[in-house]
């Protein structure tokens, strides 16, 4: 007797969006969450009255109004909605030679640059055409409607033949870099190094690694739907996620660490948990990060070694020096959320420690600490390497977090005299308490070197969602991950049928 049709292992947002789609579906799904928390990168967590988001917390498009976010979707097929904050400018950037305001405003936007460079200005919106036209396709085909398995093209042509037609023309656009697309139409220095940032900011690689759909997507969202922050931080749209899991039926176990992924004959039996319970189902996703869902959770010869071994060779980003702090708040009114902070011009923005960003998601949600207080997330890249649990280990946090307070002082000058509560995260903390192969922050594939996995393994009934998938790393991208998954376990018609439900047919 099978305990569930599917059991999922994790509750990111990848496995969530898997599980509750498919419990959407009428599956029978129980998800395993090692953690106390659900949520993985995206779980909120308190300390002495102030809230943080371990991770993400820059979002578009996930309140009213339109939107292409694929989380949005997801919410809207479980019936379920957020409270969200608008909010614009989106924030800064703070570069050694000033401070750059960002605006989700179209034209605000241009006008900004246009006042450091007006030749620049004209150039940038040369490259957001071109990428714009990829968003415009984009809009033609809800994330909804997409699977990973050879179903996708017929559903496809059956369902949306007209927008498959708009879409040939920009077919060659979608396996450009944004780097080979820049090369055509900005030669200005100032913008080359922006848009670096923002794609070193999105994927973790600068633009000929950033592959244009994925920006096109960020561009078109910052300017089409709303940038908001979900009321309750990155937390609430865990909350929501699990509450639509439950809704349609499903379960999510916490504290539930699996051990091993249980094959027979090349087919998934189950899952055996730590406390040494087995759990049996035909179906099993992992929300494991490919490095830790093949090298500890499947054992090695359940996988063809020449598929195991370039599986574990995926190129993979460094983990993080992390800071969560709670400061007074007095004379800080005009303080704005986001900031992304370059220290020093002479070294590349993806050097360790160079390039840190911040999130004051207080100044949008003042629940979100004391009253009179703010909270703050700055990070910033750290290899994995160095760091282990030995005598050395708290003065390391403490001259490792040094740079995030450099970054923090140009945005509040003297911000250390401030400080009520100061909690230092490092790599280990990052593997720990996400449970991610050497805390890394997701894989670091440049186009030339191939695309994402998809979701489904060489054992048959195995899949994996996640950022270790197609289409990679960020909130929207690991929704459509679980979105490709969950619509690949099911039959095309009920497909259509929920996307006549959510009213996207
Ligand atoms: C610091 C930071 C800032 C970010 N900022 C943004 C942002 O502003 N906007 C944005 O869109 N994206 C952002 N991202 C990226 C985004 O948060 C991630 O890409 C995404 O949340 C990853 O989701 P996932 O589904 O891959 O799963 P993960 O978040 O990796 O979750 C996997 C889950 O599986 C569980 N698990 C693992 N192994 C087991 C096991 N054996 N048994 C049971 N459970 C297990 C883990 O505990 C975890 O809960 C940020 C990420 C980080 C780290």
């Amino acid at each position: 007797m099978a305990d569930a049709e599917v059991i999922v292992i994790g509750s990111g947002i990848g496995g969530l969006v898997a599980a509750s789609l498919l419990a959407r579906y009428g599956k029978s799904v129980v998800v395993c969450e090692s953690h106390v928390l659900p949520g993985g990168a995206a779980h909120g967590f308190s300390r002495r009255g102030f809230h943080f988001d371990a991770g993400p917390s820059f979002f578009c498009g996930l309140g009213e109004g339109p939107s292409l976010n694929p989380l949005r979707q997801v919410l809207d097929a479980l019936e379920m909605s957020l409270e969200t904050i608008a909010y614009d400018p989106l924030g800064e950037y703070h570069f050694p030679d000033g401070t750059f305001p960002v605006y989700c405003d179209r034209d605000r936007y241009h006008d900004e640059i246009a006042r450091v460079t007006p030749n620049g200005a004209a150039e940038y919106r040369q490259l957001e055409r071109r990428l714009g036209k990829l968003y415009k396709g984009m809009r033609q085909i809800p994330t909804l409607a997409l699977r990973s398995d050879w179903q996708a093209i017929p559903f496809l042509a059956q369902h949306y033949p007209a927008s498959l037609l708009k879409l040939l023309p920009i077919a060659g656009l979608t396996q450009k870099t944004v780097g080979e697309i820049m090369d055509t139409c900005v030669r200005n220095s100032w913008v080359r190094r922006t848009v670096n940032l923002e794609c070193f900011l999105l994927s973790g690689l600068k633009a000929y690694g950033t592959i244009a759909p994925e920006m096109a997507f960020m561009y078109g969202e910052r300017h089409h739907a709303k940038v908001d922050y979900p009321r309750g931080g990155s937390a609430a749209i865990v909350q929501a996620l699990v509450k639509g899991l439950e809704k349609w039926g499903g379960e999510l176990r916490l504290r539930t660490h699996v051990e091993k992924i249980l094959v027979e004959s090349g087919q998934v039996t189950g899952v055996r948990l730590r406390n040494g319970e087995t759990l049996k189902a035909s179906i099993v996703i992992s929300n494991a990060t490919i490095w830790d869902t093949y090298r500890k959770l499947l054992s090695s010869h359940h996988l063809p070694p020449a598929y195991r071994k370039e599986a574990l060779e995926l190129p993979r980003l460094n983990s993080f020096m992390h800071l969560y702090l709670g400061i007074r708040a007095q004379g800080l009114e005009d303080l704005r959320g986001h900031h992304v902070v370059v220290l020093d011009n002479t070294m590349d923005i993806n050097v360790p420690g160079n390039t840190c960003m911040v999130s004051i998601p207080t100044v949008w949600d003042p629940s979100l600490a004391p009253e009179g207080y703010h909270g703050i997330h700055c990070y910033t890249l750290e290899p994995y390497k160095s760091w282990k649990l030995d005598a050395q280990y708290e003065e390391r946090k403490q001259r490792r977090s040094q740079s995030l307070y450099r970054a923090l002082d140009k945005i509040i000058p003297g911000i250390r005299d401030r400080i009520e509560f100061e909690m230092v995260g490092t790599p280990i903390t990052h593997e720990r308490f996400l449970r991610r192969y050497q805390g890394t922050y997701g894989p670091g594939i440049p186009p030339i070197q191939g695309i994402f996995p998809l979701n489904q393994t060489p054992v048959s009934g195995l899949y994996r969602v996640g950022d270790t998938t197609m289409p990679g790393i960020g909130v929207p991208a690991v929704a459509a991950s679980g979105i490709l998954c969950a619509n690949s376990l099911v039959s095309p018609q009920q497909t259509w049928q929920l996307l006549q439900d959510v009213g996207l047919a």
